[in-house]
């Protein structure tokens, strides 16, 4: 399977001196992780974040990219400046920038691509709203996401591509997918990138679960055989807990 990667994802959360004194305290936390570790901050924590990461074993990642390389679109962030400053990682389709920011399939499309030509690795956001799971459509929707946001892109530049499968009604709700539906639904992804490539891509990509993972239930989901991983949001604001999941992800 895929190599394990856990990220967090702050959100909207800790201002850059805030950042800088989180990411001193996971540090030494993390140090000898078995696993890839990312830190998702806000993009005014992006430089205190790479400054503080320096020499470190953990990636920095923005939380969104637009999809132009310059141009007039204010307040928006191009991957091209990303990658300048030196991240590495970029999220995309959060079901937050979905649900609140009009973020659609297409234009998720378009920032994997913008994302991917400027060499940065993409964070993949795909899954179901609660009414979805209820109407028996969950692999369908995240069938559907995946192939909208993968459209145009290689088998080759799909090492730089972690899907992070994330059912909405357990995104910062306390209400946390089962170890057996958050493996099925991963394991539905990973056939979905082997129809749309082949069965070495599918093994090789990492497919994360995200929602409330936190470090009570990160050993359990994280022991499936298709969860490579977790985008963890409120529990990566917390140094140790966010420690005792990249220490579950063996
Ligand atoms: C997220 O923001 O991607 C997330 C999974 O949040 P939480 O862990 O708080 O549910």
């Amino acid at each position: 399977m895929g190599k394990y990667v856990i990220a967090g994802n702050w959100k909207m959360n800790k201002t850059p001196s805030e950042a800088k004194a989180l990411i001193e305290e996971i540090k030494p936390l993390v140090k000898d992780a078995t696993c890839d570790v990312i830190v998702g901050v806000p993009f005014v924590d992006l430089q205190v974040a790479l400054e503080a990461t320096a020499g470190t074993n953990i990636g920095v990642a923005a939380q969104n990219c637009h999809w132009a390389k310059s141009g007039a679109f204010t307040a928006e962030i191009s991957a091209e400046m990303l990658k300048e400053m030196g991240v590495g990682y970029v999220i995309i389709g959060h079901s937050e920038r979905r649900q609140y920011f009009g973020e659609t399939d297409v234009t998720v499309n378009q920032r994997v691509r913008a994302a991917l030509d400027a060499g940065l690795t993409v964070i993949l956001c795909v899954g179901e709203y609660l009414e979805q799971r209820e109407q028996g459509i969950t692999a369908e929707v995240c069938a559907m996401q995946t192939k909208i946001a993968l459209q145009g892109v290689s088998a080759d530049e799909m090492s730089r591509i972690i899907i992070a499968y994330e059912p909405v009604w357990a995104i910062g709700t306390g209400r946390t997918a089962t170890a057996e539906q958050a493996n099925e639904v991963c394991a539905d992804i990973r056939k979905v990138i082997a129809a749309l490539y082949n069965d070495a891509v599918a093994a090789a990509t990492t497919i994360q679960y995200g929602g409330s993972m936190n470090a009570g239930n990160a050993a359990e989901l994280l022991a499936q055989s298709d969860v490579d991983g977790g985008l963890i949001g409120g529990a990566s604001l917390k140094a140790p807990d966010f420690a005792t999941i990249v220490a579950a992800a063996k």
